[in-house]
């Protein structure tokens, strides 16, 4: 689900927001979402629009564009509306259009406009219900999140400040339910009146108090866990301290004891002695670093009889569609459309199988048949974080009957490399971490991820859905480098996984 997390991030729609309110002296409703987060960030959001922290990545670029993309389609599930086709900063024109569109007693308005005071908003779809309205605020989560209730309380607030009837509220979102090709439930629609009312009159003084804090100097405001909550901020770098290696935030799955270890005056693992306690994976971490070297306990060499040849070594690149396309799959479905598997023989011989669909046609029965094939002789089957893979794999045997059964095997030769890793040794350069991208150069190190263009899984997914559903829209050239960068970014981690086997295996002899 993380691709869910990153299309909500709020950081998107500010940053697409404040593009458009760049000459605006005006709040909108994602400056005052900011601005209730922290007044610092408000601050800087409004008198820095062109800071670099606001500037899109391509992450965020892809997250916005499918919001975009979900709420165009949400517009089809309440259906018979004008669209205020406008500029966003066209302000008056907009209201103008809006107030038309009412006057001429369209049922439903997408993007209707509205101001009160120095506060525009935009509602994605307003609704004529009887003889008032409901708003109808589109959001690409698969639930109502509490911090989506003060963002409907602001339009709400705006819109009756207005002049209209507001008679009811609701958040429409994407039902994990649907499966394609019926779509016809792809959205709930939550009524959310009642919370809304609850909130709605402490809107006024939250303008209020942000417009003072826009015409004073930057606030000062201490960071704190409202910095990533309910998003991570922007501004995270020009804040938080950098901190010393080794920090005790480091220490696996420790985080939460941060505050009270630097209370108690430890600033770095360095300095944590023998009696205070952590958990068996923090401690072997204190070890490591404190005695600057790789801890290997003796029980790994018993993890490592589970590796039996001939082995499999294997890894998915997947696309997370808000939106699904192929039979059976949800909102969100994390699909397979590209694996590397390296089959390695008892000999140490390797031979290398890979597959990346073409196009946006449904990739798991060619998928299926070419994974079964790769994996027939193996015994193990080694993924990194196997618990993905292992979903993965289910999924598929569910969708298609035919190779049920042979996918099934893989599922139950299926072994987890990370967690060999993870409960029998610790590098000091782990960081805390377990992550295939930090182990891997830390316990060998000839096998960076520097030199490559996707070297990160959310990056691949996002390029994966634009080599497939933009096929026809990129140039030939540009999906050559695309597949040619996905195909090298899949190898190196099988690859990686092979290596990083024979390491631990060293490490034991
Ligand atoms: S990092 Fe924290 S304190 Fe700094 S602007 Fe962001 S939310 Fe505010």
């Amino acid at each position: 689900m993380f691709l869910e997390c990153a299309i909500e991030a709020g950081v998107n729609s500010l940053i697409a927001d404040d593009r458009h309110l760049k000459k605006s002296v005006g709040l909108s409703k994602s400056r005052i979402m900011a601005g209730l987060q922290c007044h610092k960030r408000l601050w800087w959001t409004v008198h820095e629009p062109a800071a670099p922290e606001l500037q899109p990545d391509e992450i965020a670029q892809a997250a916005m564009d499918r919001g975009t993309r979900v709420t165009e389609v949400a517009r089809t599930y309440v259906p018979g509306g004008i669209l205020i086709d406008l500029p966003y900063d066209s302000y008056a024109e907009r209201l103008a259009h809006t107030r038309q569109a009412i006057t001429d007693g369209a049922p439903v308005v997408y993007e209707a406009s509205f101001r009160a005071g120095n506060v525009f908003v935009a509602v994605d779809i307003l609704k004529r219900d009887g003889s008032g309205f409901r708003l109808i605020e589109v959001k690409s989560t698969t639930s109502v999140k509490d911090y989506h209730l003060p963002d409907v309380a602001i339009q709400a607030h705006v819109v009756r400040q207005d002049g209209l009837d507001l008679v009811g509220a609701e958040v429409m979102h994407l039902n994990r339910e649907c499966a394609y090709p019926n779509l016809s439930n792809l959205f709930t629609r939550s009524d959310v009146t009642a919370a809304v009312v609850a909130i709605e009159d402490r809107v006024p003084g939250w303008v209020a108090q942000q417009v003072e804090i826009l015409k004073g100097p930057v606030p000062d405001v201490p960071i704190g866990s409202h910095c990533a909550t309910p998003y991570e901020c922007p501004f995270m770098a020009r804040c938080w301290p950098t901190l010393p290696p080794h920090h005790v935030s480091t220490l696996y799955a420790m985080k939460h004891l941060t505050v009270d270890l630097e209370a108690q005056g430890y600033r770095t693992i360095y300095d944590l002695s023998e009696d205070v306690p952590l958990g068996r994976i923090a401690n072997r971490q204190r070890r490591a670093v404190q005695e600057g070297r790789t801890v290997v306990e003796p029980t790994l060499a018993r993890a490592l009889d589970a590796f039996v040849h001939p082995i499999a070594f294997l890894d998915f690149e997947t696309v997370g569609l808000a939106i699904p396309v192929w039979t059976g799959c949800h909102p969100y479905d994390a699909v397979p459309v590209q694996f590397s598997c390296h089959a390695q023989e008892a000999d140490g011989r390797v031979t290398h199988h890979e597959w990346l669909a073409e196009g946006p046609g449904d990739p798991r029965p060619v998928l299926a048949a070419r994974l079964i094939r790769a994996c027939e002789t193996a015994r193990t089957i080694v993924a990194y974080n196997a618990g993905f893979e292992r979903r993965c794999i289910e999924q598929m045997a569910e969708a298609l009957p035919n190779f049920a059964e042979p996918l099934r095997s893989i599922v139950d030769r299926l072994v987890d490399l990370l967690a060999v890793v993870r409960n029998h040794v610790y590098h000091p350069e782990f960081g805390g971490s377990f992550g295939l991208k930090i182990v891997l150069p830390a316990l060998v190190p000839e096998l960076s991820y520097d030199s490559l263009t996707i070297a990160d899984g959310v990056v691949a997914s996002l390029e994966l859905e634009r080599l497939l559903f933009n096929h026809d829209g990129l140039e030939t050239a540009e999906k050559e480098r695309l597949r040619s960068d996905l195909l090298r970014y899949c190898h190196h981690d099988t690859w990686g996984l092979v290596k990083l086997l024979e390491r631990l295996r060293e490490m034991i002899s």
